[in-house]
């Protein structure tokens, strides 16, 4: 698909953020991009579209960019997966290891109902902890995640690994 090529060059990579030695995807630019950032938009719309999902589940803090307008797109609502005491209602919670220490998303109780279909969007995945955090917080409250989505994979960390069976979509790979 042509789109990619665009979208894969308005991802500005900035060395040494947030510290030495890290390669920064930085997706801010490709919010410039009006082109850009519409046909990320509509390959994921595309990809998701007819396909009955009831809600798209957006980690904090991009996935809160991506998932909304999707959300809208294909007629399903859009439910926040937050970081720890931000959420002002009864949460859920789920831990994940990070490379030192630990980590927490957040839902709120009663956003997601048994037997609902979800869709889970983050702009990137690296190890793969942050998205299956998710899933299991919505397949606590009976939710059915479909499939997860990201604007770049980090291949070289084998975050697909360790979704196990949980088909992951990706629009750039970026090694
Ligand atoms: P994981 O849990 O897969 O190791 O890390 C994924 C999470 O870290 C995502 O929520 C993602 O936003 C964030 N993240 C890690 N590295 C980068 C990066 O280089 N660029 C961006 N935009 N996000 C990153």
């Amino acid at each position: 698909d042509p789109r990619i090529a665009r979208i894969s060059s308005a991802i500005r990579v900035i060395p040494n953020f947030p510290k030495p030695g890290i390669l920064f995807q930085d997706i801010t630019t490709l919010l410039l991009d009006t082109r850009a950032f519409r046909d990320t938009i509509d390959l994921f719309v595309e990809r998701y579209r007819g396909r009955d999902i009831s809600v798209v589940a957006g980690i904090e803090a991009r996935g809160f960019i991506f998932g909304p307008p999707i959300a809208l797109a294909i007629g399903a609502k859009f439910v926040p997966l937050r970081k720890p005491k931000k959420l002002p209602g009864e949460v859920i919670s789920e831990e994940y290891s990070l490379e030192y220490g630990t980590d927490k998303i957040e839902m709120h109780v009663g956003a997601v109902q048994e037997g609902e279909r979800a869709l889970v969007i983050d702009d990137l995945i690296a190890t793969g902890g942050t998205l299956c955090a998710a899933i299991k917080l919505l397949e606590r409250v009976g939710a059915d995640v479909l499939e997860c989505a990201c604007l770049i994979e980090l291949a070289e960390l084998k975050g697909r690994e360790r979704l196990g069976e949980k088909p992951l979509f990706v629009l750039v790979n970026s090694a």
